[in-house]
């Protein structure tokens, strides 16, 4: 049986047509290769399109994180809570600054940030005598976090609040759009998140017109206003051209194709809800649907897997280890009473394909797959 992309870029691709070859053309053509005019316009679209007063584009999701940590003037003494379900970039960052990364726990039916252990993640810095600055939140997934709950313990605490939403971006929080939540956020351009390129890049957008200035400096060196007088120490961080002329072609498209990935979750949800966990989305949110990631006990998991690759259906598991159980990170400290809800989870998730051009002929051979084997199981 022909074998299924998890992602189908190609796809998007056909769908955009001669569009995105032209763009990148008339860079190649006209040779402003580094911030060129596509930089800045870009910018300004991301802004306006989600509602933050400053859009800067960089290098990818990771870099975006790090240079909001550069720019905090985070290090060594300092502590960031961070959520150990997610991907490793979130709490690297800290640790790359000489910070120390608290792990969190996170809910276990939308998977993020459980505001409790952010708490308990807190009293944990403390006792060890470090100094908690900030919290990393991350829109797992594509759902943005729980942020009425966390925002008040930032506020209480004074500590900032940085939005990972290198899955979410795109998505709503009670009618905030993901990008104009927190003190400020960062995004990934990576091809396979909601929005990507073709190549890495990535963005940061926060309200705050100071903090946007020393990023766009460290973004480039820690230029000061004369350029061979840098006044910082920064890094190489921009976004190629190129990247930023084809992300100018997705983003008109991507409003459409959250749309779609909300039809292509319900279809899922109608399919497999009555034997499987789905996932929940909380009230008053909108998911860009990154991941469509279901739960299975864990004895279950490995089975289910090879029904459907058997059945040419790919899967893939979003995290087979939180970050505090992986070898690079197990010496950081976790939130007072442990993190048993992510690690329950860890053994338990399983997404399966998930894009907009995802048609309902495809799926529902994904659909009965799903469901032939989760009988093939029970039998
Ligand atoms: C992908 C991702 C990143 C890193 O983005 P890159 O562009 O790959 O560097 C950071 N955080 C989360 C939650 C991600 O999913």
């Amino acid at each position: 049986m022909s074998q299924l992309p998890f992602i189908d870029l190609g796809a998007q691709r056909r769908r955009l047509g001669e569009r995105v070859d032209e763009a990148i053309l008339k860079v190649v053509n006209h040779g402003a290769y580094i911030m060129g005019p596509e930089v800045g316009e870009l910018e300004e679209k991301l802004a306006e399109f989600c509602g933050a007063s400053h859009a800067i584009s960089c290098s990818s999701g990771t870099d975006a994180l790090a240079m909001i940590l550069m720019a905090k003037g985070v290090g060594p003494g300092d502590a960031v809570i961070c959520p150990s379900f997610t991907f490793a970039a979130t709490g690297e960052v800290v640790a790359w600054l000489g910070a120390t990364p608290v792990f969190a726990d996170c809910l276990p039916d939308t998977f993020n940030l459980d505001p409790e252990s952010l708490r308990k993640a807190i009293l944990k810095a403390r006792e060890l005598t470090l100094k908690p600055v900030g919290v990393i939140a991350v829109d797992l997934f594509g759902q943005p976090a729980d942020y009425e709950a966390i925002e008040p313990i930032c506020s209480d605490e004074g500590l900032w609040l940085l939005c990972d939403t290198a899955q979410g971006f795109g998505g709503t929080y009670k009618g905030r759009r993901t990008g104009s939540i927190g003190d400020i956020a960062a995004t990934s351009f990576f091809p396979a998140k909601p929005l990507g390129c073709y190549g890495d890049g990535g963005a940061i957008f926060t309200d705050d017109g100071a903090l946007a200035g020393i990023i766009r400096s460290i973004r480039n060196h820690g230029q000061g206003s004369d350029k061979y007088d840098n006044v910082r120490i920064g890094m190489n961080g921009r976004l190629d051209t190129i990247q930023a002329a084809v992300l100018l072609e997705k983003l008109e498209i991507f409003p459409d194709e959250i749309v779609a990935r909300q039809l292509v979750a319900e279809r899922y949800n109608e399919g497999l809800g009555n034997l499987v966990i789905t996932p929940l989305v909380a009230e008053g949110c909108v998911s860009t649907w990154a991941q469509y990631t279901i739960r299975l006990s864990s004895s279950r998991r490995a089975a289910f897997a090879d029904h459907l690759k058997e059945a040419g259906i790919p899967t893939a598991i979003y995290y087979p280890k939180p970050m505090h159980m992986q070898s690079a990170y197990r010496r950081f400290p976790i939130a007072q009473g442990g993190l048993p809800v992510c690690e329950k989870l860890a053994g338990e998730v399983i997404s399966l394909p998930m894009h907009p051009y995802l048609d309902e002929e495809t799926q529902d051979r994904i659909i009965d797959a799903a469901r032939a084997a989760l009988a093939a199981e029970a039998a």
